[in-house]
């Protein structure tokens, strides 16, 4: 007996296969320190986003544990209704302090900000320029805003400036979309530059700052310049990578905020964050925003790592190592495992074709001497320059 929707999705499973794509999911048990246990392997983690170590610090446990004690463990409904736990406004008002904006709004992940907070921007009669690597839930949001997306080079501020001196005067409104710190290749958007030609054509800026909050600027992201704030009008990231638990944000002006409030379906028709998730939010930012040292310390050992193996130096957290093919992608990264460190190779559609690569990801629980471990074994790939 054959099913047609199996058939199918072997079908496509196939297709999948026969181009290396296959992804498979492997139960992974994380401890603090950067170890994982995944089957019998006792792995040193370098591809997580837990940049600072917070998703297995004390503070935040206790934090999530003693919330979850006097809340329970899910919030029961959506924030409108009844789930807007009093620790909401903690979390908002330190983000907004921390990124320097009237107000801030907490969604259900980054991913749920994204397409929430787009389409409640721009419409059918609208412009979205993104950068031509901006992460898949920017696409998403793009797509479910039904606006006209034109592509802009990768980190080119004056090709994105030449394409709304051609598109901008045919649409209503216009959003630029770009990350501040690109996931997969760790590169900086030039934020100043895109900023200045959001304001020469009368667009907004959205900076997706998934991978800065925590590690970029004193911990405060990319959003600012030696201290002071570019104007980005809207600053979105997550709860789930530096800061150690989970969730979503955008931090802006009051107008704008409240306008999420009454139209971001990915706000209105979805159940609130757990109590323990916020409370080991608001914690993972208070360190955040009160240690510079610790916010120090990724950049610090991805810098160690790329001096190391004569790599362009790093300007993140994030440092991708590019070996073309797939196979020989997966190759490595079962390679260095054998070694004792987990690293994942990135592959299409995640990656551009022909670009599949390493991606290794530093954090402050890493020691120099871990880094330098790993260093050597890239060498003794035969991989780095
Ligand atoms: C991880 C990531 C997101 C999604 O954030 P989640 O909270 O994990 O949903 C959004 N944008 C970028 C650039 C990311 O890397």
């Amino acid at each position: 007996m054959t099913d047609p929707l199996d058939d199918f999705a072997r079908d496509k499973l196939k297709a999948i296969a026969a181009a290396t794509l296959t992804r498979r999911l492997k139960p992974t048990e994380r401890q603090a320190g950067g170890g994982v246990r995944r089957g019998p392997a006792r792995l040193l983690s370098f591809c997580d986003n837990d940049y600072l170590g917070l998703s297995q610090h004390p503070a935040l446990k206790r934090a999530a544990m003693d919330a979850t004690e006097r809340f329970g463990a899910g919030a029961g409904a959506s924030r409108l209704v009844t789930g807007d736990n009093p620790l909401y406004q903690a979390v908002e008002t330190r983000l907004a302090r921390i990124k320097g904006t009237d107000a801030a709004l907490v969604f259900g992940s980054g991913y749920l900000a994204n397409i929430g907070i787009i389409p409640t921007l721009v419409g059918a009669d609208d412009l979205i320029v993104a950068d031509e690597l901006a992460h898949a839930c920017l696409h998403a949001g793009a797509r479910l805003a039904r606006a006209e997306l034109l592509l802009f080079r990768h980190n080119d501020a004056e090709d994105c400036a030449r394409i709304l001196g051609r598109a901008r005067r045919d649409h209503h409104h216009c959003l630029i979309l770009t990350e501040g710190v690109f996931s997969m290749d760790g590169d900086r958007a030039p934020v100043a530059a895109l900023a200045a030609a959001a304001r020469a054509h009368e667009s907004w800026l959205l900076v997706d700052d998934a991978h800065a909050l925590g590690v970029i600027n004193q911990g405060r992201g990319s959003g600012f310049s030696g201290g002071e704030r570019l104007p980005v009008e809207l600053q979105m990231g997550t709860l789930s990578k530096a800061v150690g638990a989970y969730g979503g944000y955008l931090a802006a002006s009051r107008p704008v905020i409240e306008l999420m409030v009454n139209r971001a379906r990915s706000l209105i028709y979805t159940t609130a964050l757990p109590p323990g998730t916020l409370a080991a939010a608001e914690k993972g930012l208070e360190l955040i925003e009160n240690d510079p040292g610790l916010t120090a310390l990724p950049l610090a050992r991805a810098r160690a790592f790329t001096r190391a193996l004569n790599l362009p130096e790093a300007l993140s957290a994030i440092v991708p190592l590019i070996v073309g093919d797939e196979a020989r992608a997966l190759d490595a990264a079962d390679r260095l495992a054998q070694r004792g460190f987990l690293v994942t190779a990135m592959r299409p559609p995640t990656v551009p074709k022909g670009t599949s690569r390493l991606r290794f990801t530093f954090s402050a629980v890493h020691r120099e001497q871990d880094v330098a471990a790993l260093a050597q074994a890239v060498r003794d790939l035969g991989l780095g320059a």
